[in-house]
């Protein structure tokens, strides 16, 4: 995550920035915190995105206590960024107190959603409870048959938020994937622009799941968005030029250390495509399963499109070389055998 000015408070702005680098510096002298948290407080949306496969439309919110529970979990093992995500988090009715809660525990507080509950008074909550960015995504200009997450829809919304907002505001909009009018995504990174938000890119994958290369016109607007956006973010996502020419990148995934996903359920996995995985309850994640996941190789790693956790991957990516889970495996095999047969 890294903020650049925008709609905030220059006096709100500055302290986020300060914040910011203590946590980098942080990060940089010691690995053994997980630096970012995604938390689910609930499943349910309002929406129904064809690609999606993260909401459903039954569930119910976490309780407030649980919630709280888990973030001081979190702040005990020293994370520095919690990121409300769903679902759509909007539709918590405790989503005020979950994010007092992030800051009362010293972390930066962040929220993903989709945009469409934000109104005046809405905004003025959310700032009062000490958010501190947040992130819409916008698929499309006109809404269709796979998103609604559109521009037109959400315009009124991206102007409240750039007259009410004092949290840092970031577009982001998509490009690949057999998304239909790749020219879109220029469009709405121009109104985000225009509105004082920063904006992002990210290129996805085919609807197969296949990396396949961009084509010369997507990769033109590909590059017109970026220069249009975030310059710290588009030097930490140089990972987007191999995915967008269609190849594998290498890199170390920290997912599971560094990078936290917890569900509704409370279980620690390594993101939000890898579910399962190691799918420990968050209150018995202990520094020894923090170990093991840093250490450990991602097999979907060379093709994972997840901009976020590749931003934490950069922090450690100069150090501490991976294994396969395989060689970890025999590893603790052998750690054991000696000790039996030490005794
Ligand atoms: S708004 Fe987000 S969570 Fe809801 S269906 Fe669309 S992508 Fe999924
Ligand atoms: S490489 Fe990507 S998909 Fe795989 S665990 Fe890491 S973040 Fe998840």
């Amino acid at each position: 995550m890294v903020f650049s000015p925008s709609n905030m408070k220059k006096s709100t702005f500055l302290k986020l920035k300060m914040r910011e680098a203590s946590f980098i510096s942080r990060a940089l002298l010691s690995s053994r915190h997980p630096v970012l948290a995604h938390l689910i407080p609930m499943r349910r949306c309002n929406l129904a995105c064809g690609y999606c496969n993260e909401y459903d439309h039954t569930s119910k919110p976490i309780d407030l206590d649980i919630i709280q529970k888990r973030l001081n979990k979190l702040a005990d093992l020293g994370t520095s960024i919690v990121t409300i995500s769903g679902g759509e988090p909007m539709m918590h009715p405790e989503l005020d107190q979950i994010i007092h809660h992030i800051r009362v525990r010293g972390m930066i507080a962040g929220l993903i959603s989709n945009g469409y509950y934000f109104t005046p008074d809405r905004i003025k909550r959310l700032n009062k409870a000490g958010l501190e960015y947040l992130q819409i995504s916008i698929d499309n200009v006109e809404p269709d048959e796979v998103s609604r997450k559109s521009l037109r829809v959400l315009d009124k919304k991206l102007r409240y938020l750039s007259e009410y907002a004092d949290f840092h505001v970031n577009i982001n909009s998509v490009i690949g994937g057999g998304i239909k009018n790749p020219d879109d995504a220029l469009t709405v990174a121009r109104r985000a622009v225009e509105l004082g938000f920063s904006t992002t890119v990210g290129v996805i994958h085919d609807i197969d799941g296949t990396l396949k290369p961009l084509s010369a016109t997507e990769k033109d607007i590909f590059q017109q968005v970026k220069k249009l956006g975030n310059k710290d973010h588009a030097r930490l996502n140089w990972f987007q030029d191999s995915i967008a020419e269609g190849k594998a990148y290498q890199w170390r995934c920290r997912a599971g250390a560094r990078y936290l996903y917890i569900c509704e359920d409370g279980l620690v996995h390594w993101c939000s495509q890898q579910k399962g995985y190691p799918g420990i309850p968050l209150d018995q994640y202990t520094m020894e399963d923090f170990d093991r996941e840093y250490k450990t190789e991602k097999w979907c790693a060379p093709t994972c499109t997840l901009q976020c956790v590749h931003q934490v991957g950069i922090l450690d990516n100069w150090r501490d070389p991976q294994k396969t889970p395989a060689q970890i495996a025999e590893e603790q095999k052998g750690g054991v055998g000696e000790m039996i047969g030490a005794d």
